[in-house]
């Protein structure tokens, strides 16, 4: 089968012909429909300071988000059937652990991930443990399938606090921002701002929903939201740049008592100012990683059979496997949202 491959420590990938994976007593085999770019992706591409330290398995197949349909079953699955269609929690738990036996799943301390620790999805076929796999009965079209793992960040991230009837700035609007301005647009956010320094990513978030959106290179982002908020500051506060200056500026605009919730991942640690930018204010920091095993991915399912999402326009490009460094050289220049590439 044919499958983008790391194979070296260095930058690049290549489309290889490799073996289809075997499947395991508890795993299922699918023929993959869809999958996605993911930033993680990108990185292992671009073989940045992170990918150097945590990619150990090389050559090693990329990707993670997927939408495949079951051809073959291992014989211990009983409640996945051929023919399912399927996306896939990409965090594969040890289930034994602190974590996970205190319903933690999503933060177990020997997860692998698909792509990153074991073999991903970017292939014409991929296997997937049968606990991981998550069956789709609803009509959901199949590209949106393959993007619920990135929408469930979204939504995990939206709603692990209020967000109906709050004025929320959104910091960074790569896909997961994008989605998450959706996504607070849809739960009842009454004003949401959106800040973004591509121009092809600020008129997506325009469209998907945001209020305002702003170009921190042009505009100081501190003076306009206070004004725009009467001087008290936003409500919610949710990071998806990882940059430290939109980190900075979040704490700046929170008002008293407010969440600060943060996905975005800093390359190198970050200063913040404790005092005033949180104990001063009283202010509600968390952070998000992976999604809730499965909380997230019933509300996502939820969301999307709903057709109340409006997520379309941020499915920008979609090409095939072979075309796989056409999608890299667009993830590296910013004008995408979100990148499907199908075998
Ligand atoms: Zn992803
Ligand atoms: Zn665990």
């Amino acid at each position: 089968m044919k499958a983008v491959v790391k194979t070296r420590p260095e930058p690049g990938a290549e489309l290889m012909d490799v073996n289809v994976p075997e499947i395991k007593p508890d795993g299922v085999l699918v023929k993959v429909l869809s999958t996605s770019i993911c930033g993680t992706d990108f990185h292992i591409y671009e073989w940045n300071q992170w990918a150097k330290q945590r990619i150990k398995n090389l050559p090693q197949i990329m990707g993670h988000e997927l939408c495949g349909q079951v051809l073959e079953t291992g014989s211990n699955v009983r409640h996945i059937n051929i023919g399912d269609i399927i996306s896939a929690e990409t965090h594969i738990a040890c289930g034994h652990c602190f974590q996970c036996l205190t319903g933690n799943k999503h933060i177990c301390q020997n997860v692998k991930i698909f792509g990153v620790d074991i073999d991903g999805v970017f292939a014409e076929y991929a296997v997937v443990p049968a606990k991981n796999a998550w069956v789709i009965k609803e009509d959901i079209p199949k590209e949106l399938i393959s993007v619920m793992e990135p929408l469930g960040n979204a939504i995990h991230t939206v709603l692990s606090g209020e967000i109906a009837g709050q004025v929320v700035l959104i910091t960074g609007c790569g896909p997961i921002g994008l989605m998450s301005i959706a996504v607070a647009r849809t739960c009842g956010a009454t004003r949401i701002i959106a800040t973004e320094i591509n121009h092809f990513r600020r008129e997506l978030a325009k469209e998907v929903g945001a209020d305002i959106v702003l170009n921190p290179i042009e505009t100081d982002i501190v003076a306009t939201v206070l004004k725009e908020t009467r001087n008290l500051g936003v409500d919610v506060v949710l990071e998806m740049s990882g940059h430290p200056e939109a980190i900075d500026q979040g704490f700046k605009v929170l008002r008293p008592g407010g969440r600060y919730s943060i996905l975005g991942i800093p390359s190198k640690p970050v200063t913040i100012d404790i005092t005033n930018g949180i104990v001063f204010k009283y202010a509600n920091v968390n952070g998000i990683n992976g999604r809730l095993m499965y909380k997230t991915w019933f509300q996502t399912t939820r969301f999307l059979a709903s057709h109340r999402l409006n997520i379309n326009p941020i499915i920008t490009h979609h090409f095939s496997l072979e075309e796989f460094e056409k999608g890299m050289e667009l993830m590296r220049s910013g004008n995408c949202g979100k990148i499907l590439l199908s075998p």
